[in-house]
């Protein structure tokens, strides 16, 4: 522990009420994926107020990048990304139908907190610290392109290319817990709509159309075998969330649309994933005489976390939360675009423990009398403000640690 060590760990405890302050507005504002006009303009305001040596708005949309330049010599540059966006879920507490269903108001909140900390420090600072927003992580609407890659691709970093990144996922580990898997800590996935063509008829006689109910049935149930054509050690899933006809009670629609998701922890599972799919769609379609459109759209890569990052990173993180408390996790089939960034500069994407649970063999279980475990996109999902102060903390200790030296030697071959 050095004085600038004492001196982060001050300033954020100066700045907890802030923190929980900036957290609560911007719960109490959610905004849909890249939608995230207020969201941006309120992290552009903040981040203006703190001096920053620039701002950066309006890329690929809603995106907003702050600089802040050290006041010593580095030519090291870590950046530290929030995403913005929440999610069509009526939560639990009463704001709805829009909800921060995945923790991201605390990932945009412990950002800005940590830039408002490096700020108050910025004399100390040997190199550049960059604070990325991204909107729309869940995915934007279909036909928009928005996102890490976007922002990457308009030029966000231009000038100031990371030399690491770094950000942890809010989840339902115990408070204070920082998750790690070395490898893909996130899956890879891609959305995929399908649609299934036949002949629009009478409900009571379908003899005289093509009826593409049975051929979707077929795909869902299909779909549900996928896994036993990869690999079993590593974990695949297909599921459809949402199912579109245009029929009704008496009448066999013409179409049907099924919305889903595909995810593999292993990204070179992927193409082998799809074939499959495309296989049992082509021929589901055919064995009821109807024809098959399939679409893939928001590709994300796998999360990859390597050992060599993880190794150079834990003296920081153990030292702040405490060594019992960085441990191991199983990898999410969850995907994150902070693939993006991790692979094209090197960095990790951790995750971060926010509510009343315990570990208890190698599980996550609920603490008695606590406010349960509710899985992000839940209902329920929330997540405690006394946790968030321990974020901003590996935030900064971890960005300051990379400008020092002490953590990160440059990229990681891959
Ligand atoms: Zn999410
Ligand atoms: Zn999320």
């Amino acid at each position: 522990m050095t004085g600038l060590h004492a001196a982060i760990d001050e300033a954020c405890a100066e700045h907890e009420e802030w923190l929980i302050a900036s957290r609560a507005w911007l719960h109490a504002h959610p905004e849909l994926s890249n939608r995230e006009e207020q969201t941006a303009a309120y992290v552009a305001a903040q981040l203006r107020e703190l001096g920053l040596d620039e701002v950066r708005t309006g890329v690929s949309g809603h995106g907003v990048v702050g600089v802040l330049r050290g006041g010593l010599p580095g030519e090291r540059v870590i950046a530290l990304r929030a995403d913005m966006d929440a999610l069509p879920v009526r939560s639990a507490d009463g704001i709805g139908p829009v909800s921060h269903a995945c923790g991201h108001d605390c990932h945009v909140a412990v950002v800005l907190t940590t830039a408002r900390v490096l700020a108050g420090l910025r004399d100390r600072l040997p190199g550049t610290v960059v604070f990325f927003f991204q909107p729309a992580e869940e995915g934007p609407p279909l036909g928009e392109i928005a996102g890490a890659k976007a922002m990457l691709d308009a030029g966000a970093l231009a000038g100031v290319e990371p030399t690491m990144v770094f950000a942890m996922h809010v989840v339902f580990l115990p408070k204070g817990v920082v998750g790690y898997h070395v490898g893909n800590q996130f899956a890879a996935a891609c959305a995929v709509d399908i649609t299934l063509r036949g002949v629009q008829a009478h409900g009571s006689s379908p003899w005289l159309g093509v009826d593409p109910m049975p051929a979707a049935a077929q795909v869902i149930l299909g779909a549900g075998q996928l896994y036993r054509q990869v690999p079993a050690a590593s974990p695949v899933a297909v599921s459809f969330g949402h199912v579109e006809d245009v029929g009704r009670f008496n009448i066999i629609g013409e179409s049907l649309t099924l919305s889903g998701t595909m995810r593999s922890s292993r990204q070179e599972d992927m193409p082998a994933l799809k074939a499959g799919l495309e296989r049992l769609v082509e021929h589901s379609a055919a064995a009821y005489g109807c024809t098959a459109e399939l679409q893939y759209h928001f590709e994300i890569p796998a999360v990859r976390n390597e050992q060599a990052w993880l190794d150079a990173a834990r003296p920081t993180l153990e030292r702040v939360v405490g060594a019992a408390n960085v441990v191991p996790v199983e990898p999410v089939m969850g995907s994150d675009d902070m693939a993006e960034l991790v692979n094209a500069y090197g960095g990790l994407y951790l995750t971060y423990g926010v509510q009343d649970t315990r570990m208890e063999g190698g599980r996550i279980a609920p603490v008695e009398g606590g406010r349960g475990l509710a899985p992000n996109h839940h209902p329920a999902f929330y997540a405690d403000d006394a946790s968030l102060l321990g974020s901003v903390r590996v935030h900064a200790h971890v960005a300051v640690d990379h400008l020092l030296g002490a953590l990160g030697a440059g990229r990681v071959p891959r």
